[in-house]
């Protein structure tokens, strides 16, 4: 037997599109479904005077398996709360671009771009990078074509490269590839940096002149970018964390494309140059994300680190930069062993990131390993102190274990300060 069809959501284009949703849901809704306050609305009235108004309770209980459809067009939260009433894959969607499936918060829409090949996603170095070539509107034909046929064989549960990653899970997703995320996160040819970080191991890739022969540097392909239509749009954000941008020498040309397009943009930079252009793409509100490596406490500790004696100078930077009214603004620390795991350096770095408006912070480990005991000490010590002084700690940690990623979060959540 056909389940009962409910509607969720009054909207402004019901009255016009009410005709065409229900041939599309192939009936007409026993009722609709609404916010109580809405419901309140209609207590004495019907909508169009036909369709009783009702909460999701009262309608749960009079049809307790039914399909839903939803008219709003920003649906996921409704579709989520819907989804724990009812069989999620009884959910539908008029206007909102969704479905529920397997999924994670790449697929369908960000590129992991490099010089060669691509991948879906920049997390996991497990996935096979797929061979890219041409311009670069022809390699983000081959990314669609790509994505396209991975969705559809999550969806039909057939053989893919996503299959055991523990990044996919069901919930509601984008239904269509469009592409919204280019990723920059490894050398393209022209990336150089300026310092010699010790846990770098981007390093034997960067100023190296024979990586430079072929392909597109990352100037070339944000150019080109910028001349297709299609990604005219406010929806795209680029991430620029290849080298480092502002020792580049194509720098300004990027922040010009940047100035000029309506994208977004995050970054990652060691803050050791002061680029006015850069400067100028902050203050158009555009910055999603600047996170700053400063993985140190002491200017001692941090030459060491760095390789270069320039701890005042970054600070001097981050002030100048106005970075404090970037809502995405992120000092960094990375935990390494014999060099910044003491207190002189976990409480001048909580110091520092107060002193420059900082608001939030990250902390990783070396390569993955796991932290020592005295580290873990540490770690709580820092997520005090940056409680104290109204740091919070971001709950995205790619490059920590597992266990000192829970570790962390339930020292944050202690302390009630995790972002
Ligand atoms: S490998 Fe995992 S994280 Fe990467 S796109 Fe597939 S599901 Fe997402
Ligand atoms: S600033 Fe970044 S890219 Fe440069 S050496 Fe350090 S870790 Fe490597």
């Amino acid at each position: 037997m056909d389940k009962p069809i409910l509607y969720y959501g009054i909207s402004g284009r019901l009255s016009r599109k009410m005709d065409q949703y229900i041939q599309i849901s192939g009936g007409e809704p026993l009722l609709m479904i609404e916010k109580p306050e809405v419901v309140e609305e209609y207590r004495d009235r019907k909508l169009f005077d036909r369709y009783e108004v009702v909460t999701v309770d009262e309608a749960l209980s009079r049809y307790p398996e039914p399909v839903i459809w939803v008219t709003f067009s920003k649906a996921i939260n409704t579709a989520r709360m819907l989804g724990k009433r009812v069989d999620p894959l009884d959910v539908h969607f008029f206007e909102a671009d969704l479905e529920y499936r397997p999924g994670c918060s790449f697929l369908g829409h960000f590129i992991s771009y490099r010089a060669s090949n691509f991948s879906p996603c920049c997390i996991v170095s497990k996935y096979p990078s797929v061979k890219a070539e041409g311009t670069v509107e022809e390699r983000l034909d081959q990314w669609k074509s790509f994505e396209t046929k991975l969705l559809d064989d999550i969806r039909n549960d057939r053989p893919n490269g996503c299959m055991n990653c523990p990044h996919l899970v069901y919930d509601f997703w984008h239904k269509t590839v469009k592409l919204d995320t280019v990723n920059f996160g490894s050398c393209q040819p022209g990336d150089v940096c300026n310092y010699k970080c010790v846990y770098c191991f981007a390093e034997k890739f960067l100023n190296d002149p024979a990586k430079d022969k072929e392909g597109l540097t990352t100037y070339e392909v944000i150019e080109q970018l910028s001349q297709m239509p299609e990604y005219n749009t406010a929806e795209l954000k680029l991430n620029i964390s290849n080298g480092e941008f502002t020792a580049n020498k194509d720098c300004d040309e990027v922040m010009d494309i940047l100035l000029r397009m309506p994208w977004k943009a995050s970054f990652l930079t060691n803050g050791s140059i002061y680029r006015e252009k850069f400067a100028e793409f902050l203050k158009t509100g555009r910055a999603l994300k600047v996170q700053i490596s400063l993985d140190a406490g002491t200017r001692e500790t941090y030459h060491k680190v760095k390789g270069l004696d320039t701890f005042d100078k970054v600070i001097d930077n981050i002030k100048r930069y106005e970075l404090k009214n970037v809502e995405g603004f992120v000092l960094k620390y990375i935990f390494l062993e014999g060099l910044n795991d003491n207190e002189a350096d976990v409480d001048g770095f909580v110091d520092t990131a107060a002193e420059v408006g900082c608001r939030k912070m990250t902390i990783s480990s070396n390569l993955f390993k796991p932290f020592t005991p005295e580290m873990r000490t540490l770690v709580r010590r820092m997520i005090k102190r940056a409680a104290d002084a109204g740091i919070r700690l971001q709950r995205n940690m790619n490059y920590v274990t597992k266990e000192d990623a829970a570790f962390m979060i339930d020292i944050a959540k202690e302390f009630d300060n995790l972002g």
